[in-house]
């Protein structure tokens, strides 16, 4: 067993009531790559931002090679020897300069470097350690030109200048094509030779594959488990880190009418097993995996926004081959898309415009009685969904995430949708929220079929009357809502071949 270069002792942080780590413990060992796991808001970021100086702690100790390590900012955790990428990728690289200037400003900065500038010297040492770590791009580049993935590459490089003792990547993959992921993954391989102890943040299925020594899994700001004996649990890491505490479904489901949607041998993306699926009237079904494995992706391919490698689909019989948002639209197609704040909502408008905003062509078509009518209409959905605000004037900015969300939802339900989709629609919202939401869903099925997206369990048990798992871009598990079997639920989300099937 490798020696803990690094011990983190009971780390506890709070903002303001809220705390976010419970009293953390956690040992990174020299040459291992020790992942750790935590679904969003778990309080990953908030570790990595304490370990490297960037927030106090509230209590706890931090050892390095056994001595007390407590840096008082950024620079002071690397030149002690602990490097992090943060998840933010900005963090890492001064976008205004050079990818040389990049790669050797923490020299530059150094004691006595201010008056020995020297421009030739400065592209001999970004070589070097460009090529230290096969870092292939072009040094003159202005950072802010660069991919996100080549960005990533050079904050890294930059960080691992320093010869690092311990290095901190916090979801480096999250924006990565795999192709870059796996550039990425050889230089972490590297760095493990080398005899770096690496914490690797990710809850993406394929990279912990392919990296872990041990996984670390993270719940609620508290460790909920330890996994290190080989072959790794990964099935037991999901469990731990979604919580074994999920309370099987009091939804009354039903079973599905007549198929409305089918998609047959779809192919989302090109190393990806083709699926097939049908949806029915009436029928709330989820798509659950983790962050990454291509539910956005299909999301976006029935509503028009990518069109899929291969495969077709069908609406009530007929091809449905959308190629815009406009055709998914016509065809009673919509997607409350994930991110309101960036796809949604529209600050400037509102409540009742963002209601009607998709729909103004028709609404307008039909003159001041139909925006009468249409205003009514926005009134009965605040009223049912129970959206605070005062009026349907009101301006979208003055309400809260929740109202917000509900607002997007009563947008796309006051049509009738052949299909209605919805991306991760309970992200940010509070519980009283995503119950109202979750059964306004139910209720109003009949007539369309409904598909929602969560990376989240308990969403999916609480609303759906089927549940479907993804995998690497592709459907790997279905399950009746009465009858889930949560191991094997847990072990398709991990991508564990199930136990059982060929
Ligand atoms: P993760 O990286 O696991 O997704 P984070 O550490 O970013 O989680 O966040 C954990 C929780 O702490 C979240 O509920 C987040 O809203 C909260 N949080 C993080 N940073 C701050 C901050 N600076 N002020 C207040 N709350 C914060
Ligand atoms: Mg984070």
């Amino acid at each position: 067993m490798a020696d803990a270069v690094f011990r983190i002792t009971d780390l506890r942080k709070s903002f303001g009531p809220t705390q976010v780590l419970g009293g953390v413990s956690l040992e990174l060992h020299a040459g291992e790559v020790t992942v750790l796991m935590g679904a969003n808001g778990a309080g990953k970021s908030t570790l990595v931002r304490i370990v490297s100086g960037v927030y106090d702690r509230d209590g706890g100790t931090i050892t390095l090679d056994g001595k007390d390590f407590a840096p008082a900012s950024p620079a002071e955790a690397i030149r002690a020897g602990v490097v992090t990428v943060h998840q933010n990728i900005n963090d890492g690289v001064v976008v205004a300069l050079d990818v040389a200037t990049n790669l050797t400003l923490d020299r530059l900065n150094g004691a006595g470097a201010k008056f020995l500038y020297n421009p030739r010297r400065v592209r001999r040492q970004a070589r070097e350690v460009a090529a230290r770590m096969g870092l292939d791009v072009d040094l003159d580049a202005e950072i802010g030109k660069l991919s996100l993935a080549d960005r990533q590459m050079v904050a890294i490089a930059r960080a691992m200048a320093h010869e690092p003792k311990v290095l901190i990547l916090d979801e480096p993959t999250s924006s990565l094509s795999s192709a870059e992921a796996n550039r990425l993954f050889s230089v972490v391989d590297r760095l493990r030779e080398r005899g770096v102890a690496i914490l690797y943040i990710s809850h993406r299925m394929s990279d912990i594959r392919r990296l872990a020594d041990r996984i670390v899994s993270l719940r609620d700001g508290r460790i909920t488990g330890l996994f290190d004996v080989k072959p790794l649990d990964y099935e037991g890491a999901v469990n731990a880190m979604l919580g074994q505490k999920i309370n099987l479904s009091q939804v009354a489901v039903k079973d599905a009418d007549r198929t409305v949607f089918s998609v047959e041998n779809l192919s989302l993306a090109g190393h990806a097993r083709p699926f097939s699926l049908k949806l029915g009237d009436g029928e709330v079904v989820a798509i659950t995996g983790l962050v990454g494995v291509g539910k956005t992706a299909l999301a976006e391919t029935l509503f028009g926004l990518r069109r899929p490698l291969g495969g077709s689909m069908q609406m009530r019989g007929r091809s449905y081959a959308p190629r815009s948002t406009a055709d998914a639209i016509a065809a009673g197609v919509f997607l409350v898309a994930k991110d309101r704040a960036e796809n949604g909502i529209v600050k400037d408008f509102n409540v009742y415009e963002n209601m009607s905003l998709p729909f103004l062509d028709r609404i307008s078509r039909f003159g001041v009685s139909r925006r009468r009518a249409e205003r009514a209409t926005a009134r009965a959905s605040i009223a049912e969904l129970g959206i605070v605000c005062r009026t349907e004037r009101d301006d979208m900015a003055t309400l809260s995430g929740g109202n917000q969300q509900k607002t997007m939802v009563a947008r796309w339900m006051s049509q009738p949708a052949n299909l209605f989709i919805l991306d991760e629609p309970f992200q940010g919202v509070d519980i009283a929220a995503r119950r109202d939401i979750a059964t306004k869903l139910r209720a109003s099925a009949a007539g369309r079929a409904t598909l929602i997206f969560v990376t989240e369990i308990d969403e999916a048990l609480e609303t759906a009357d089927r549940i479907l798992v993804m995998s690497e871009h592709t459907i790997v598990g279905e399950h009746r809502n009465a009858e889930v079997d949560i191991d094997r639920l847990l072990a398709e989300i991990a991508g564990q071949p199930v136990r059982g099937a060929a």
